[in-house]
């Protein structure tokens, strides 16, 4: 069996470490000439900024079997995590299995494997296709009435301050990219606006002397049941003063467990002391001008749109096969529908670091092939299931429905599926 692996981001690293593993046979198709995907500090597949940091922690984000070294802080900046995913791969051994600058341009079914065509113009069979292409792919620039006649550039192409020094900015959207971006304005902006369509549940980074994800974990098996849990959870940081509400913000219209965590501890501060306005959702724009919601009209010079990615996979799709349909309904947010030798990864979002599920579906995707291969009982089963399009509860009821949430799921449900499976496919 050969297995075609599109993508060598923090996904693809994960599953090549597990085909590794497993003695499979693989090649990584790797459309830049760097590992890395979105944590490359530059070229066409880095989202970063020069002030970006882990969102999630060092101990959360880490591929557990490769844990980052000592010296790391437990928010690494992002040229840390772009080294770590380089020792990672050498680790691994798996660089020596990826074309770099090899772009699929094309992935059609031919007999039971997929034939891609690639840029440099060759073209490649494979029995089974991994497809870790990224989740922010198409950046989202919401429309509005009227034009702007000001510089734009959505959060994709922001790479550091400099751009908004001693302008009138406005930010839109209250994501980690939004909050981050905003805070980076606040110091060399003459004035930053931050734009949110609701109140959002802000969170510290550290609370108790640790990084926040961590504490959660920590204090949850002395609760008997969610809501108190998360009752506590949302006392303990508004004691902190890390409830929008206490300054100006608008109430949340969700539940503080029903949205991605949204971890900044300088947001809320910069608010406070007057170094970024807060403001509502965009109305209209006009020349240099935009209005809000609320009636509010400001003169801006610059607009960042925080706003969010589409995804899709252009290479997979065919007048009969619609890919960005097939990806969203895919089972258990991994296997197509249509295609049992076809796994989505990178393709759902938990409130926690890309390593751990990385490694869960890197391990899941290797016993899905030998299974697959070896035509056994757990993999007859798990194929009834998705043919019975059973539905499996790995949270993604738990959350809001937004474009934003519709690949979220609850990281321990996923994970205890994701092992459960894995196990089940592998026993004899
Ligand atoms: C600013 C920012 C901060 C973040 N902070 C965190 C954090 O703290 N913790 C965390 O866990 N995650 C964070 N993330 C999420 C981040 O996206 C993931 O950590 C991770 O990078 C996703 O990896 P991926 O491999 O799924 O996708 P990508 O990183 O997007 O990698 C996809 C790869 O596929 C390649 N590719 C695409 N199409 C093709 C094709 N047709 N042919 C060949 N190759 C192709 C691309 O070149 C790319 O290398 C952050 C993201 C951003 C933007």
């Amino acid at each position: 069996m050969r297995i075609g692996v599109i993508g060598a981001g923090a996904s693809g690293i994960g599953v090549a470490k597990a085909l590794r593993k497993d003695g499979l046979d693989f090649d990584v198709l790797e459309a830049t000439r760097e590992i890395g995907g979105n944590w490359q500090p530059n070229g066409s597949a880095s989202k970063m900024y020069k002030s970006a940091h882990l969102i999630s922690s060092k101990k959360n984000t880490q591929f557990s079997d490769f844990p980052m070294p000592d010296h790391f802080p437990h928010y690494p900046h992002n040229s840390l995590m772009f080294d770590y995913l380089n020792n990672v791969v050498d680790a691994a051994d798996v660089r020596r299995s990826i074309r770099f600058e090899t772009s699929v341009l094309s992935a059609r079914p031919e007999r039971a494997g997929w034939r891609l065509s690639l840029s440099d113009n060759s073209s490649a069979f494979y029995d089974a296709l991994v497809v870790c292409a990224g989740l922010l792919r198409k950046p989202i620039v919401p429309a509005y009435p009227g034009r702007f006649d000001g510089e734009t550039l959505h959060a994709a192409q922001y790479r550091s301050s400099a751009t908004l020094d001693g302008k009138r900015v406005l930010i839109v959207g209250g994501g980690n990219s939004g909050c981050d971006i905003a805070v980076d304005a606040a110091h060399v902006a003459a004035k930053t606006f931050h734009s949110t369509r609701r109140g959002y549940h802000y969170m510290p980074k550290f609370i108790a002397g640790k990084p926040t994800q961590e504490w959660l974990m920590d204090i949850a098996p002395q609760f008997s049941n969610s809501t108190e849990y998360w009752a506590h959870v949302s006392e303990v940081f508004r004691v902190a003063g890390f409830d929008g509400r206490d300054y100006g913000l608008p109430e949340p219209d969700h539940s503080i467990e029903a949205a991605h965590p949204i971890l900044n501890s300088q947001i809320l501060y910069h608010i406070g002391h007057g170094s970024i306005t807060p403001v509502a959702d965009v109305a209209r724009l006009d020349g240099r001008h935009v209005e809000f919601v609320n009636g509010r009209r400001e003169q801006i010079d610059a607009i960042v749109w925080a706003t969010g990615y589409d995804t899709d996979a252009p290479f997979l799709s065919s007048d009969l096969f619609d890919a960005k349909a097939d990806l969203s309904s895919a089972f258990l947010k991994v296997l197509s529908r249509r295609h049992d030798n076809l796994i989505y990864v990178g393709y759902l979002n938990t409130p926690s670091g890309i390593g751990n599920l990385g490694n869960i579906i890197g391990r899941f995707t290797a016993s899905y092939l030998i299974a697959r291969t070896e035509n056994n009982a757990g993999w007859n089963r798990l194929k009834q299931l998705v043919a019975q399009n059973v539905k499996v509860d790995i949270g993604q009821d738990r959350f809001m429905n937004t474009q934003r949430h519709s690949y979220e799921v609850d990281l321990w449900k996923f994970i205890k599926t994701m092992n459960f499976l894995s196990s089940e496919l592998r026993r004899q």
